[in-house]
């Protein structure tokens, strides 16, 4: 039957893509259909209980500025936050939320189920209805037609999803789900270029089981930070301890003794891991020299005694896992709630995909998530808001947005997809961004937040709150730069006992702050009233001391825009290019950039080449 409602957009996957793509969608007024396995798992955190770190929190906030959830259940349902690499430098401080999972999903259940605009159903979708290479509808696993005009595709790990624990192996899409196997079928009878990874999680154990007494405790940081823009302190729940302790010799012997029985090593899983994130054997096989690694043992949540003993995913055999884990310090008699897996699954090329994440050969269908070739729920959730947000936009006849590599991360992560795709789970770093100190987490709001307004994702709740605290910084920025401190003067006295010399000349409290010696609270309150919001005072201290480098990387960014701005047709033929190599005429081939600056990225294009296609461009007219 077809079902009665006729959808703008319909999402398939209720994991971290698709709740934030089915949210995105509805925001911006289009009538929207979430349809996924299991209404029980929506938001469900497949592997760690954790949202952030490195690279990744910078993806949650910019999620966030645009009106997503991420950041919003984090603060619902964080019990522990710590911000990483506090003492460096602010682009790539880093905020990082240990998660109650399931205060998590009631917070993200409870964010869809009250959001106007959206359907939820729960079935599998088995099959696309595609008209002249576009896709018009869904079909479900009881044979139900749901019609839209646009689909995204955010399966995570259950196309083609095959469990590994040693040498036994069975279908599924995660522990206790089922795999999708029909829908895996039809995508790949279509033109994608289609290929396999994998990745892995931990036992978990019984923390009753745990003698917690010789093992270093790590408690979170205080003051308690925020992962929401509009998020507070207040809402947190109770927050809680996480430990660390370590493998030994005995560990890795153990590992050792059982790799013949290992999926991997015995060549039964073929798909590529995550190198950062490598499994315990992966480990001690690759760093043979180490003789212990460390593991945080996280708990799963305030009303569950499991815990996510972090740096111990595996997939060897359970008689393996059970020895190896108790041979480690608090393990001794430790009981395993879940045994460890891995977890193959197909995974489509991006390359095969646009910037707004619609691919390239059927009209109208986006993919974002897992199914891109990444890892992560923060990877997930940015891309599922992106393509949600286009399928919106596609629906309601306007243009596609993708941000540029200089406005966001997200930008980051859908140019490095879809320029270079992937051979390895791709996940997000700070190293990624070559603009890092424009993208930081503390100014996501202030890069997007106003795209967001503009294409309907951001309500007046938000914009409101955005609207204030810009116009605070702008007039604190304002009195900082006319407020002027003399020489010999009562404040000049105050300021001169941080600094190595006294002041020889008149200096605004602007100038003042650049200083390395003096942090905003020194400076602010020397003449006026300084402000209470810590977040408007982060962004005045951070924009003036690093107004330099900032002004900088503006500089070359605006030196490269031509080339962002050159566009290079799809059909574009690299092979009569004369002076391009055979291998670069490949790459590029494969890739099909849609820009000049785009070309440029794709590895093994060199500088030279590029100004070739530059005078073939000219050529063309
Ligand atoms: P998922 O969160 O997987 O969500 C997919 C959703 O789609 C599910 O709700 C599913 O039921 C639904 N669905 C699928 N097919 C259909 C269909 N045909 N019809 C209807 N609904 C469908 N990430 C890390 O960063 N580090 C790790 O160490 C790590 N380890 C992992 C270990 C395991 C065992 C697994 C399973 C995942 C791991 N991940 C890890 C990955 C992380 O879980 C994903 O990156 C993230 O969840 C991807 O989000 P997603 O929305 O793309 O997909």
């Amino acid at each position: 039957m077809d079902y009665p409602t006729q959808y703008d957009v319909i999402v398939i996957g209720g994991g971290h893509a698709g709740t934030e793509a089915c949210l995105a969608a509805a925001r911006m007024g289009s009538r929207t259909l979430l349809l996924t396995h299991n209404i029980e798992t929506l938001g469900q955190m497949s592997c760690n209980p954790a949202i952030g770190g490195i690279g990744k929190s910078h993806l949650v906030k910019e999620v966030d500025a645009l009106g997503g959830a991420m950041a919003t259940a984090t603060d619902l349902g964080g019990i522990q936050f710590r911000v990483l690499n506090a003492r460096k430098g602010p682009a790539v401080r880093a905020t990082r939320a240990q998660a109650d999972r399931a205060l998590y999903k009631a917070a993200i259940r409870n964010i869809l189920e009250n959001q106007p605009n959206l359907d939820i159903f729960q079935q599998a979708a088995d099959d696309l209805i595609v008209e002249n290479d576009r896709v018009t509808g869904v079909v479900t696993n009881a044979g139900l037609r749901f019609l839209g005009k646009t689909v995204v595709i955010t399966a995570g790990t259950f196309l083609g999803g095959r469990i590994h624990i040693g040498l036994d192996n069975h279908a599924g899409g995660r522990a206790g789900d089922p795999p999708s196997i029909a829908l895996a079928e039809r995508l790949r009878a279509l033109p994608f270029r289609v290929e396999r990874l994998k990745t892995g999680t931990p036992p978990r154990i019984d923390a009753r089981s745990v003698d917690f007494s010789g093992l270093e405790e790590q408690w979170g940081d205080e003051p308690l930070p925020v992962m929401s823009y509009l998020g507070n302190r207040e809402q947190h729940p109770r927050q809680v301890c996480c430990w660390i302790t370590h493998t030994n010799e005995t560990t890795h012997d153990i590992i050792r003794g059982g790799l013949d029985r290992s999926p991997m090593y015995s060549g039964v899983i073929e798909g590529i891991g995550p190198r950062y994130c490598p499994s315990i054997e992966d480990k001690v096989h690759r760093f043979a020299d180490k003789n212990s690694h460390q593991i945080f043992i996280e708990p799963e949540g305030l009303t569950t005694n499991e815990l996510y003993p972090n740096g111990i995913s595996t997939s060897l055999p359970f008689d393996v896992q059970m020895d190896l884990v108790r041979s480690i310090k608090g393990f001794e008699s430790a009981h395993i709630t879940r045994p460890g897996y891995a977890i193959e699954y197909d995974f489509f090329d991006p390359r095969d995909l646009l910037p707004s994440l619609q691919t390239k050969f059927i009209g109208g269908l986006y993919f974002a998530g897992q199914i891109n070739g990444t890892t992560g729920y923060e990877e997930a959730a940015a891309q599922g808001l992106l393509a949600g947000a286009n399928a919106a936009l596609q629906a309601q006849e306007r243009d596609a947005w993708s941000p540029r590599r200089d406005e966001a991360y997200l930008g980051v992560l859908v140019d490095d997809l879809i320029t270079s795709g992937t051979k390895e789970p791709y996940r997000m770093f700070t190293s990624r961004a070559e603009y890092r100190l424009l993208l930081r987490e503390d100014n996501a709001d202030l890069r997007l937040t106003e795209k967001g307004r503009e294409l309907g994702l951001v309500d007046d709740v938000r914009w409101r709150a955005f609207c204030e605290k810009r116009e605070s910084i702008e007039r604190e920025q304002q009195r900082l730069r006319e407020t002027w401190i003399q020489p010999g003067s009562d404040a000049a006295k105050t300021v001169e006992q941080k600094l190595p010399q006294p002041l020889a000349r008149e200096y605004s409290l602007q100038d003042l702050l650049k200083r390395p010696e003096l942090e905003y609270r020194d400076v602010a309150a020397l003449s006026g009233e300084p402000v209470s919001d810590e977040w408007v005072a982060e962004q005045v201290e951070i924009s003036a001391k690093y107004a330099g480098y900032i002004d900088r990387q503006r500089d070359e960014i605006e030196r490269l825009q031509a080339y962002e701005d050159t566009p290079l047709p799809v059909d574009f033929d690299y092979a009569a290019v004369s002076g391009l190599s055979n291998e670069v005429i490949q790459k590029l081939s494969d890739a099909r950039p849609d820009t000049l600056a785009r070309a440029g990225r794709v590895p093994g294009v060199t500088p030279a080449a590029v100004s070739l296609l530059l005078i073939q461009l000219k050529k063309r007219g």
